[in-house]
């Protein structure tokens, strides 16, 4: 990638706004929080707003805590006043939910840093590598290339979280060689992945284990084994007190069955329902979660229906799942 007109648009400008997706990982925030700081080192002025609420896992990586959650009345002002906004791990507009509305407005270029398919027209500048395993591993070969800063701890501990979770701990397909010097790269500059892990994974609550227990409870399989799917109401979050964001990765226990190809959880929100695809190989899950509004990677994608009952969803995403399913 030719990271040089991203360069001078860094250097020729002095405000930025930076946003990610609803319900961030720590791809997301760590992508973020690394660029913040990188910016900030040029001397810039940088606003980081977000649709969501940073989820308390991952507070660790805003160490300023400088991260905004997006209030129209105070943000819409900002936004449209920069110079430049950043998309990070974001291509398209609805991944922002509400905010989606004020970056249309802006007139300032928004560059999009992504490693998503099907970029909406959204962005001016795109820097997206569908093969990079994650937004983090993106901004290292753009640090690295540029030279634009000295990478700190700070940096290398918000890169290190990004890759890490988005390859599931080093394993997901798009984990490649480069991925490793990244992750290699970054150790050297004196951070702990023992402790990275332990603050993303294992400083939760029981709430979210008792909602797993829920989920793991409504699974079924169908088409003859082939396709696995789960169900969350809002009733398990009330009954378990678990939130939102404890389902992230719940998903995945679907794929942990023999013969399993598509995973599928449907999760019912107070405003409608967000569903969750999962696919092996070279089942293009993307292309379903698209058929239902929603988009993302080859074989992890997603989508919210606004107004939509999961009853109503449910059958008709099982219907539509089955062409992507291979001969028996
Ligand atoms: P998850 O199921 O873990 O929430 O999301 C898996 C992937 O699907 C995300 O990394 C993201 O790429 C994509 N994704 C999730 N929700 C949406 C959505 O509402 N719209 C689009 N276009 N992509 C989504
Ligand atoms: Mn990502």
């Amino acid at each position: 990638m030719d990271f040089k007109p991203l360069r001078e648009i860094i250097d020729g400008n002095q405000n930025f706004v930076l946003t990610t997706h609803v319900n961030p990982d720590a791809d997301a925030i760590g992508s973020e929080t690394a660029l913040y700081i990188v910016l900030k080192k040029l001397g810039k002025t940088v606003h980081l707003i977000n649709f969501s609420k940073t989820p308390d896992n991952l507070l660790f990586l805003d160490v300023d805590d400088v991260i905004e959650q997006y209030i129209p009345e105070k943000h819409d002002e900002i936004i449209l006043n920069t110079d430049v906004i950043f998309m990070l791990d974001l291509n398209q507009a609805t991944r922002v939910v509400k905010m989606g509305e004020i970056l249309k407005k802006s007139e300032c270029p928004i560059v999009c840093i992504d490693h998503h398919q099907d970029p909406d027209d959204l962005p001016t500048f795109l820097f997206t590598d569908e093969e990079a395993c994650a937004t983090s591993e993106i901004l290292y070969r753009f640090f690295e290339e540029t030279s634009i800063v000295e990478i700190d701890t700070d940096i290398a501990n918000s890169l290190y979280a990004g890759i890490m979770t988005d390859t599931g701990s080093f394993r997901y397909e798009r984990t490649s060689p480069y991925t490793h010097y990244v992750a290699s790269k970054l150790l050297e500059y004196n951070i702990d992945p023992n402790e990275i892990y332990i603050s993303i994974f294992e400083k939760g609550n029981v709430n979210r284990l008792n909602l797993l227990g829920l989920a793991l409870a409504s699974l079924k399989l169908v088409y003859n084994g082939r396709l696995c799917y789960m169900t969350i109401r809002q009733s398990d979050l009330d009954k378990t007190g678990a939130n939102e964001s404890d389902v992230d990765g719940f998903v995945n226990y679907c794929m942990t069955i023999a013969g399993v190809k598509i995973g599928l959880l449907f999760f019912e929100l107070k405003d409608g329902l967000k569903v969750s695809f999962r696919s092996r190989g070279d089942i293009p899950i993307n292309k379903l979660a698209g058929e239902f509004n929603g988009g993302g990677h080859f074989n992890a994608s997603g989508s919210r229906l606004f107004d939509k009952e999961l009853n109503s969803v449910l059958p008709e995403v099982l219907d539509a799942a089955e062409k992507y399913l291979p001969e028996e």
